[in-house]
């Protein structure tokens, strides 16, 4: 008897995330198709993808725009190396992010996973710094709770204990400052007074040691891995300051929270501010391929520009800026224009809140619902400790993809998901609470 498809991959695919031997009451579901919101499984179930997929797909599965460009781009270039070439795509998706910070960010840098960003921007600022005769700005900062991605390089400034500790030996770890996440509010005490809390530590901390400070990196108003943690835009005008006051770049990581989804293009913005340097991934290829980009400041750029190839930015990687993803980013950002999406999100992201509202209200075990633009969470009290794994299971069960963070239960859905969709996400949701609490 020939083995399933879930057989083989048990045997053969070691999966991300995964302490492995949990597939033994849990496996893999295999999943042959995707449609919109939909994922369809091997045996034809559908399931509705509340978190987009890890956060990258914007606009559905086989979205038939996107699958029209790069079709189209596939008959013109798959691949070329960038080092010493250009191509149509990557200049044309260069200028449009570029316009899309306003122009202040003007030069983009090409990597294909969002640690490789961070890494990416890391570099860039402490060469920078040394390329302008301050090499002693050579440590990082970053929040508490903070997710930046988990290569070695970018685990120095993801603070997951579950993610870090087994690996701290090999890593230079940043120093860590106080998280202003909206839930630590004393009684009496709002957003903004936590907010304003936080930054008085990071005042603090940049008093003290701002001079070998190159950068401070944050994901600007939603904490993602470290459970949503949200907070109130003026923590980033009060850093914003002080990165200024003390020549610290501000990194903002909008890996997870750009391309629309606090409601914003980049979530930055609701600050009324720019970042020294821009991390962007997950949702700029629209859920279809590896693509990351660093957007960089001119003056970051300029300290670069030399005889000296030394001073140049040597880094690289073998898919630096591939056609086909910078094909399928542009087809995002059209779609971002002709459909007008972030009006459109709005009132979607009403309905998520109403939903949030509606579905679990009074609940003895609900705490902290919140909401952001396409980003809705709240925290299960008393959660069991494997409740992820059980919500999870339950979920599916229920037709629906949902994978809370710890004791955090969250909707990050596609921006194609419809009324009676979401609707219908959230019934799978009080379904699969219930279903997973002892
Ligand atoms: C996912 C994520 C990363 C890492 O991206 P990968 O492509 O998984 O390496 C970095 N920062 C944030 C905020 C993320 O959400």
């Amino acid at each position: 008897m020939s083995a399933t498809l879930l057989q083989r991959s048990l045997a053969a695919v070691w999966h991300p995330c995964t302490q492995m031997k949990h597939h033994e009451t849990l496996p893999p579901v295999p999943i042959v198709g995707g449609e919109g919101p939909w994922l369809i499984t091997e045996n034809g179930q559908r399931l509705l993808d509340g978190i987009s997929s890890w956060w990258v797909n914007l606009f559905g599965h086989c979205n038939p725009r996107i699958n029209a460009a790069l079709r189209d781009q596939l008959d013109r270039l798959e691949h070329a190396m960038l080092a010493g070439f250009t191509h149509p795509p990557v200049v044309e998706l260069s200028e449009r992010l570029a316009a899309l910070t306003g122009g202040a960010l003007g030069h983009a840098f090409y990597a294909s996973d969002g640690a490789s960003a961070t890494e990416i921007a890391l570099k860039m600022s402490f060469h920078a710094w040394r390329n302008l005769g301050l090499p002693q700005k050579n440590r990082f900062v970053c929040l508490e709770g903070g997710y930046h991605g988990e290569t070695v390089g970018a685990l120095a400034v993801t603070d997951v204990a579950l993610f870090r500790d087994a690996y701290a030996p090999l890593v230079r770890l940043a120093d860590t400052v106080p998280s202003p996440d909206a839930r630590r509010a004393a009684p009496g005490e709002s957003a903004a007074d936590v907010a304003r809390r936080a930054a008085g530590a990071l005042a603090a901390k940049l008093d003290a040691e701002g001079e070998h400070i190159a950068a401070f990196i944050l994901e600007p108003l939603v904490q993602g891995a470290a459970g949503m943690a949200m907070y109130d835009p003026e923590y980033l005008r009060l850093a914003r300051a002080l990165c200024d006051r003390h020549r610290v770049h501000l990194i903002c990581d909008e890996i997870a929270v750009g391309c629309g989804r606090t409601g914003t293009f980049f979530a930055h913005e609701q600050a009324d501010i720019r970042p020294d340097l821009l991390c962007l991934s997950k949702g700029i290829s629209g859920g279809y391929l590896p693509l990351s980009v660093v957007l960089c400041r001119d003056d970051i750029f300029r300290a670069f520009y030399d005889d000296d190839m030394r001073r140049g930015f040597l880094h690289s990687h073998s898919y630096t800026g591939n056609p086909l993803a910078c094909r399928a980013a542009l087809a995002t950002l059209d779609i971002f224009a002709e459909d007008d999406v972030l009006a459109a999100n709005r009132e979607r992201a009403a309905l998520l809140g109403r939903l949030l509202a509606e579905t679990f209200p009074g609940h003895a075990k609900v705490r902290h619902p919140r909401q952001r633009g396409m980003i809705a969470a709240f925290d299960v009290e008393d959660a069991p400790p494997d409740f992820s794994r059980r919500f999870f299971a339950a979920a599916l069960a229920a037709g629906a993809l949902l994978r809370p963070i710890g004791n955090t239960v969250y909707f990050m859905p596609p921006y194609v998901m419809g009324d009676a969709e979401l609707r219908a996400l959230f019934a799978a949701a009080a379904h699969a609470l219930e279903g997973s609490l002892p």
